[in-house]
């Protein structure tokens, strides 16, 4: 049986001792996995590769976990973290003091967004901080303006928005709520928009977005409008398996939430800075969002930083109301952190000076062609993504609706292939998720097409041998 991380597979494994020795209570990792068996340590980084404690070499096609854009060794961002540290390491941004960074990355910030007008920055450290505020925000917005029942959340089946409570009460993943009694009752889930699983015999992508509009439309109504106060998306859903949307879907899903006078937050912590081909995800979708949260490759993931970005009616009302109603008593003591942000504006200014975007848009047909061109396989159900982000999906008979027994672990076996090949991959249950570095080089996206088929390959072998027996 393969487990659903690949790197704790015991005959992948060679490195002794176990995760039993180590002290770290490891996230996202399950508790048979921690006793028994060993973690892949990861020690050093160069470009789009990193190496594990014995000197093995593998092509990180996950960018770390979606966010290491710039690749493993940026000089750049490393001098720009020294500097700061040795100039002022640290002060905080509470009670009208703050420090230059923070200004300055709050402005540069707001420069890069265009699709919507945002006016303000809000920091925190990581994107489920990012959505936890964007709660807190709403809620603070609707008291602000004398509508307290306007509290209720929107979000969408398989989303993911982090993993603090009230993010990962969001999120629409049911191993995040199962078992810590969440979500928490102000939070809806609306369908997921995937085609390709969920459409009816006959239907157009332009159908199935105009069904899943008037199903949330039927929920916000159902629900009463005058208690919604706010709709939340990933452009392209991560996570959840890789889900781009459906033609026509964010312009019929933006039409719903406007008509109900509820606030549209685009959840960009994947999307941003270049991911898709564009500078945000909103930018490729037209969203037009009243908040946005931002985190991973804001700094490249070399340092924790996320952010929400609000909009001049949102945060006016907070401003001019906040006479009435007191402070707005949230906030870290990192938030606004001097070394993350200073780290942020580098690269922010390498994303713009190398022409990240475009270059992205250079690289992804290499990218998306290479790796659709196995969407014959037997085994594989649906290859989709767009820009530097895709999903495999393997299934029986090319039909979602076929699953491969879970305890064969496909998905897993393919994901142990890729790491005995050298690639590092997403792997949940039996869907595989790539969002490699903005910096890969030709070479490396073949390289990585390459490990790719041989780990396909070995998978289909697998599979033959299994449904044999
Ligand atoms: N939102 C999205 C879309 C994400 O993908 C993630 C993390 N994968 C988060 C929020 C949570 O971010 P973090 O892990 O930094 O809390």
């Amino acid at each position: 049986l393969y487990s659903t991380q690949p790197s704790l597979q015991k005959e992948d494994s060679d490195v002794k001792g176990g995760f039993k020795g180590h002290d770290m209570l490891a996230p996202f990792t399950a508790g048979w996995q921690t006793t028994d068996l060993n973690p892949l340590i990861i020690e050093k980084s160069e470009g789009s590769y990193v190496y594990d404690a014995n000197g093995k070499k593998y092509l990180d096609a996950l960018a770390g976990l979606w966010c290491t854009a710039l690749g493993g060794n940026e000089p750049r961002l490393v001098a720009a973290a020294t500097d700061q540290l040795n100039k002022l390491p640290f002060y905080h941004s509470f009670w009208n003091r703050t420090t230059r960074p923070s200004l300055d990355l709050a402005k540069e910030l707001l420069e890069t967004f265009t699709a919507s007008k945002m006016a303000k920055v809000f920091f925190t450290n990581s994107g489920s901080e990012a959505n936890d505020t964007q709660v807190k925000l709403v809620w603070y917005y609707n008291n602000a303006l004398g509508r307290p029942d306007k509290k209720k959340f929107i979000a969408r089946a398989k989303s993911y928005h982090g993993s603090t409570l009230i993010s990962a009460s969001l999120s629409g993943l049911p191993a995040l709520h199962q078992k810590f009694d969440l979500p928490a009752p102000f939070v809806l889930h609306t369908d997921c928009p995937h085609y390709w699983r969920y459409h009816l015999p006959g239907e157009t992508e332009e159908e199935f977005s105009t069904r899943l509009a008037n199903n949330l439309e039927n929920l916000i109504l159902k629900e009463g409008p005058e208690t919604i106060a706010a709709f939340i998306a990933e452009p392209v859903m991560g996570a959840g398996g890789v889900i781009p949307p459906p033609a026509t879907y964010f312009e019929k899903i933006q039409a719903v939430v406007k008509k109900y006078d509820i606030l549209f937050i685009a959840d960009e912590v994947i999307c941003a800075f270049g991911r898709l081909g564009t500078m945000y995800g909103c930018d490729k979708y037209n969203i037009k969002p009243d908040l946005v949260s931002l985190a991973k490759a804001l700094s490249s993931a070399y340092m924790p930083i996320g952010a929400v970005m609000v909009s001049p009616e949102v945060s006016d009302v907070i401003y001019s109301q906040s006479n009435k109603l007191g402070t707005f008593s949230h906030g870290f003591t990192y938030s606004g952190h001097p070394v993350s942000c200073a780290v942020a504006i580098e690269a922010l200014k390498i994303y713009k000076e190398r022409n990240i975007v475009e270059k992205v848009k250079s690289i992804s047909p290499q990218f998306q062609d290479g790796l659709k061109s196995f969407s014959d396989s037997p085994i594989v159900g649906e290859i989709r993504g767009t820009g530097l982000i895709l999903g495999t999906e393997f299934t029986d008979n090319k039909s979602p609706n076929d699953p491969f027994p879970p305890e064969w672990g496909v998905g897993a076996y393919f994901g142990a292939q890729c790491e005995k090949h050298g690639m590092l991959v997403r792997v949940a249950g039996d869907n595989i998720m790539m969002s490699p570095p903005f910096i890969m080089t030709p070479e490396e996206i073949d390289t990585l097409i390459s490990i790719y088929g041989k780990a396909l390959k070995a998978t289909e072998e697998r599979v033959k041998e299994l449904k044999s027996q």
